[in-house]
């Protein structure tokens, strides 16, 4: 791990609340641009989802354009479904031009169908994708399935072929790292509590003393708490779970995984998948109890799903299991702006792996005032709803509904086959 601060600065020009993807990338954009920059973390850096997440990499942005044609108009729809993209390039291009050491692979995603119905959807879906914004995929039915996921389990699906992995530890760690070596200050166990106004910047006071910067980024997206109460008001926080098996024979993983592609599937609460990053265990995520759970007793229900998709591992021991916490927007789309002189990155609804980094840098962008820091996210209204203060009281009726919803689906359609 590279060294840490143990004391923060009194007085700095940036200050970022929140030491992960969003927050480190920030951190690395302004201390490059020549500001004195200092993250601090209530917790370790990388405790937040950032070292915990699936490592997936998709096209991020969830809402289709016809969905957000009809809210804000094409053009802008275009950019906001464009900036899924630029992420996506922009994660490729930053680990190869940084040369980061975290298992980055461009092998592709099988997005698969747990019902017909959905297989006929998707690939319509797909061809649309294509028409529309050039995303490229190729429809699999289900007789060819197998070469792509050793599973009976499913009615075909579509391989997106530009998605991407990576480690998410070693990534977190690596962008640590440059931000450690481009000068900036990262101090953890760190609490932020209290976020003032004073003269033309901020009083920050921190569990480690009172902090005076020009600028701040709050960047705490599903741990985000009332020390920004607008924001907390905003985004949904939501406990996303993650199985490893024990250590498999290099057969059985060939069988399950024959071209190292990331994999999720059209359930509504999504399962998502894949080979670890060294080939030797399945890592299987989703989400399985309708409200949070430990990771410990979220395993079980875990490997009871996994098992339905991969009966190969039915005999199969788990070494680890872990949560953390992800941030929904009402919107379904990501946020960034400025708030009350604040600026802020966040509500990734779980795809935050390219995202959050790229957010983060626009945000440190626009703190050195460069007009690239701009994105079609800017300006969008940033939704809440009447009552609500942080706590998802509606959360467990809805995933208990789209589960049942889900599973009836997957079951009645393997039954008929
Ligand atoms: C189990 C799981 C699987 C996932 N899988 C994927 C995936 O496959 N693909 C994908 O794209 N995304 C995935 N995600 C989501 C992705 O990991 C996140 O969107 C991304 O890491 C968010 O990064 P972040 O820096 O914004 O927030 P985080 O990494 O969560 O960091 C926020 C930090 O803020 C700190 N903080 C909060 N309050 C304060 C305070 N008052 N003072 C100081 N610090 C504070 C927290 O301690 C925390 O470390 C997954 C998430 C989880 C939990």
């Amino acid at each position: 791990m590279p060294a840490l601060q143990a004391q923060p600065s009194a007085r700095v020009d940036v200050l970022i609340v929140g030491a992960g993807y969003t927050g480190l990338s920030a951190a690395l954009t302004t201390a490059r641009g020549g500001r004195s920059t200092l993250v601090v973390d209530a917790e370790d850096p990388g405790y937040g989802c950032s070292s915990r997440n699936g490592g997936q990499i998709s096209t991020s942005v969830k809402p289709s354009l016809e969905k957000l044609a009809a809210k804000f108009g094409l053009e802008r729809a275009r950019g906001i479904r464009a900036e899924g993209a630029n992420a996506l390039r922009w994660i490729g291009e930053f680990v190869a031009r940084e040369g980061l050491d975290c298992d980055f692979r461009r092998a592709g995603r099988f997005h698969a169908a747990h019902t017909p119905g959905h297989y006929e959807e998707l690939t319509r879906d797909a061809e649309k994708l294509r028409q529309q914004e050039g995303i490229e995929s190729f429809a699999v039915p289900r007789s060819e399935q197998r070469r792509q996921l050793g599973t009976d389990a499913y009615f075909g699906g579509v391989v997106f072929s530009a998605h991407c992995s990576l480690h998410p530890g070693k990534f977190h760690r690596e962008l640590l790292r440059l931000a450690i070596g481009a000068g900036v200050e990262v101090v953890g166990q760190c609490r932020v509590g209290a976020i003032t106004r004073s003269g033309k910047g901020f009083r920050v006071e921190t569990a480690k003393g009172v902090v005076e910067a020009r600028d701040v980024i709050v960047a705490t997206n599903g741990y985000t708490t009332a020390l920004t109460p607008w924001l907390q008001r905003r985004v949904i926080p939501i406990g996303s779970y993650i199985i490893a098996t024990e250590e498999l024979p290099e057969a059985t993983i060939d069988e399950l995984f024959p071209g190292d592609r990331i994999a999720s599937d059209t359930c509504k609460v999504v399962y998502y998948y894949r080979a670890s990053p060294d080939r030797r265990r399945v890592l299987f995520g989703g989400r399985v109890s309708a409200s949070e759970t430990t990771a410990l007793a979220g395993a079980a229900r875990l490997r009871r799903d996994m098992c339905r998709i991969f009966p190969q591992l039915e005999n199969v021991a788990l070494s680890h299991a872990w949560s953390g916490t992800v941030a929904y927007s009402f919107d379904e789309l990501a946020h960034t702006g400025v708030q009350d002189g604040i600026h802020f990155a966040m509500g990734y609804c779980g795809s935050g792996v390219s995202m959050a980094p790229y957010l983060g840098m626009r945000a440190g962008q626009k703190v050195l005032g460069l007009s690239e820091g701009q994105t079609a996210f800017d300006g969008l209204p940033f939704p809440t709803r009447p009552l609500y203060r942080g706590k998802p009281w509606f959360l467990p009726a809805a995933v208990a509904w789209y589960r049942w919803k889900d599973q009836r689906q997957f079951r009645k359609a393997l039954r008929m086959t």
